[in-house]
């Protein structure tokens, strides 16, 4: 193509309409308009295309005209001074520009390229205008979504890494960096590899792999090591890459579970172990017992189960509160941690009761290791300068000789326990069929003694108390008794405290006054001689202050002497002195009796005795079942005597079963004794079948 100067506008005008019409074909959707760069720099149309004709006013007939006859002067002034540079330096100029039609804003873009004859000099301009508005939209658009992307990525809270089909870093986010401890630029090429534990790496090759093949995955627990070195527990999600259907690389996405993980492994440990001791709790012993027998039947070996109970706990408890009560078990804790090994284990049952499981133990060797345990507890505990004396009771049950399973070696254990409380406690006793079924556990005991009292099942038994001079019975101590249709005798010393724990014991105790009250009024009836029945005062009955006015109402309704009635109260109900006075003062005035039951065994201080109005000390029966055998024994009781002696009390001694023990009492003057050697706990129809008693 050769355009020149001389070119007429008509002779150009064939030659494209011959040449270029075939090229720039009309339906072309992009504008084009051809200028002829005339000499003195103005600028006629020579072409404008029909789609020119279509968008623009520029028509046919404008053909030969010049830029500014055309089109309006503010446009014709613009496009001139483009036209005019691309003349002045021969090179193609791309611009765009905006304008509205019909209200929409429509984009276009121009690419002005200059036509130039032989010497160089420009001489036709070539416009090819565009609407390039849906593009301009795409792009936005692009940049938006990439935008959107980038955003998730970047203010991810989870860290991401953006791999290559290497597993080579190419990219991270700032939780990643934050996570791995490593910058940004460190991250970069290092190997995804590097930054997880060796023992992970299987795993996530599996998962490298499977991302190139296109398939997502997860990883529930993976170890990060950070740069300074610290684990941490992560989870990842393994994302692949996919661009135009071919796998190109993954995103991994790291989530630390660090604190969860921690919070999941406290949890498991909390379920396990018991709060107060940090032993373990009766949950894993459930737990633990099925696997050591799993282990042991390989070796056809034996197990046992020493049930302990802290004789009185609860009197420390009455005390030091409940604060110094755990504290008191934290330190037996100590002591008793210190008998466990591989095959002695130990765990806290729950209250003041902790369980040994003993592996491969013969029957011996349990026995040992019951007297090891009872030797713990010889020292005293000391405790805000104060020495406490705590001794437990040990019930055994054997696997397999009693069992097979956690829930009844304890219960059998727990039945050997309840004979050890009632045969006087502080000492171990393994489990015998003769022994009797008990509750399976407190849950049950207590809806069945929430019903005791309706359904008929309590009842007193009355223990004569001699006097040693004269052998004359003119007392006796009520001792409650519960016969359970389902599950038989129940010793008090086994539903007492439970009854102490749950409230139950207010209703329990008043109904125990009203009955005794009511035999009494019955023996007067009946013309029998007076005789004074003391009643246990559990030490909550103790602190209720309208004790004295329920007393007093039923002396009265039963028309029964006060002399009648002895009160036993224990050492540690009688802590608070202030209040103990008050109440004791009250008693006193109504007129009954007060002595202190198990004298001895107790935490006051011998000073309380000189200032509470007491009448009558009971020695306890551990000390009582050892005089004449074990010299320190006997010298407490003495000491007991005589204190009460000068202290002008009575004194009575408990639990006496053998004429050397009464012998003992006569010569030191204890002037009354309770004990099977005389009688048992006996119904009062049996009391007035002895003619001893009542006549
Ligand atoms: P405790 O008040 O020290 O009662 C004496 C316990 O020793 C009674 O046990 C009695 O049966 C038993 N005993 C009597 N003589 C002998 C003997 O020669 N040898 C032996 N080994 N034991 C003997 P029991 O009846 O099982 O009562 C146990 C504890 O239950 C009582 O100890 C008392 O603390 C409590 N208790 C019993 N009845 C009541 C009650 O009505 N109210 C309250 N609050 N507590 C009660
Ligand atoms: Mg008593
Ligand atoms: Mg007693």
């Amino acid at each position: 193509m050769k355009w020149t100067d001389s070119t007429t506008i008509s002779q150009d005008q064939k030659f494209l309409d011959t040449v270029l019409k075939e090229l720039i074909l009309d339906h072309i959707h992009d504008m084009i308009f051809i200028m002829k760069v005339e000499e003195g720099k103005g600028f006629r149309y020579v072409y404008v295309n029909e789609s020119a004709k279509k968008y623009t006013m520029i028509q046919q007939k404008d053909m030969g005209r010049y830029l500014e006859e055309v089109i309006p002067v503010e446009m014709a002034v613009d496009l001139k001074k483009k036209y005019l540079e691309l003349v002045e330096t021969g090179e193609r100029i791309i611009y765009q520009d905006a304008f509205y039609v019909k209200g929409y804003k429509v984009i276009n873009e121009s690419i002005l390229t200059p036509i130039k004859n032989e010497v160089g000099l420009v001489d036709y301009v070539i416009s090819i205008t565009r609407d390039i508005t849906p593009s301009i939209e795409e792009k936005k658009k692009l940049v938006k979504a990439k935008e959107r992307y980038k955003s998730i990525i970047e203010h991810n809270l989870d860290a991401i890494f953006i791999l290559n089909s290497q597993g080579i870093i190419r990219e991270s986010n700032a939780a990643g960096c934050s996570l791995s401890g490593y910058s940004i630029d460190a991250l970069a090429n290092m190997n995804i590899f590097d930054l997880f534990y060796p023992q992970n790496k299987k795993l996530l090759e599996g998962a490298l792999s499977q991302s190139l093949l296109g398939n997502p995955s997860s990883i529930e627990h993976c170890l990060l090591m950070n740069e300074k070195g610290e684990e941490k527990v992560t989870q990842l999600k393994i994302v692949p890459i996919v661009v135009k259907e071919k796998c190109d690389g993954c995103y991994i996405i790291v989530k630390d579970i660090t604190s969860h993980y921690e919070q999941s492994e406290m949890i498991h440990y909390m379920a396990l172990h018991d709060q107060l001791t940090g032993l373990w709790n009766r949950k894993a012993l459930d737990d633990h017992v099925p696997l050591i027998i799993h282990n042991m039947e390989e070796r056809g070996v034996e197990l046992s189960l020493l049930y302990l109970d802290l004789d009185r706990f609860k009197f420390v408890n009455d005390t030091l509160g409940l604060k110094g009560g755990d504290r008191f078990l934290k330190k037996i804790t100590e002591r008793l941690i210190t008998l466990t090994n591989e095959d002695c284990l130990l765990y806290r049952q729950g209250g003041d009761e902790f369980i040994f499981l003993l592996k491969n133990c013969s029957f011996e060797d349990t026995k040992t290791k019951a007297k090891e345990i009872l030797a713990l507890f010889v020292a005293p505990f000391i405790m805000e300068t104060q020495e406490f004396y705590i001794s437990p009771s040990i019930g055994i049950s054997r696997y397999p000789a009693d069992g097979y399973d956690s829930n009844s070696l304890i219960q059998k254990a727990a039945q050997a326990l309840f004979e050890v409380k009632e045969k006087g406690r502080a000492h171990y006793r393994f489990y015998q069929t003769h022994m009797k079924s008990s509750f399976p556990n407190y849950i049950i005991m207590e809806s069945h003694l929430r019903k005791a009292i309706e359904k008929g099942e309590l009842y007193i038994h009355y223990q004569p108390q001699v006097n040693l001079s004269t052998g004359n019975i003119d007392s006796f101590e009520a001792l409650i008794r519960w016969n359970n249709r389902k599950f038989g005798f129940v010793s008090p010393a086994q539903f007492i405290p439970l009854a102490e724990e749950t409230g139950l014991i207010h209703q329990i105790g008043e109904w125990v006054l009203e009955q005794v009250c009511i035999q009494l009024q019955k023996w007067r009836v009946k013309g029998y001689r007076s005789v004074r029945v003391a009643i246990n005062i559990s030490p909550k009955q103790f602190q209720q202050e309208h004790l004295v006015d329920t007393i007093d109402f039923y002396l009265s309704t039963y028309k029964i002497s006060s002399s009648c009635i002895e009160i036993e109260i224990t050492e540690g109900a009688m802590q608070d002195t202030q209040q103990t006075l008050k109440m004791l003062k009250k008693l006193k005035e109504l007129g009954v009796f007060i002595s202190v039951d198990d004298f001895g065994t107790g935490y006051s201080s011998l000073h309380y005795l000189k200032r509470f109005p007491i009448d009558i000390l009971k020695i306890d029966q551990s000390f009582v079942k050892e005089i004449g055998m074990n010299q320190k024994d006997s010298a407490i009781t003495t000491t007991i005597i005589h204190l009460a002696h000068s202290l002008g009390l009575e004194v009575i001694a408990e639990g006496v079963e053998r004429e050397g023990q009464v012998d003992f009492l006569k010569e030191a003057k204890c002037q009354k004794a309770q004990g099977y050697y005389f009688s048992k706990p006996i119904g009062p129809k049996e009391i007035e079948q002895q003619q001893f008693v009542l006549m």
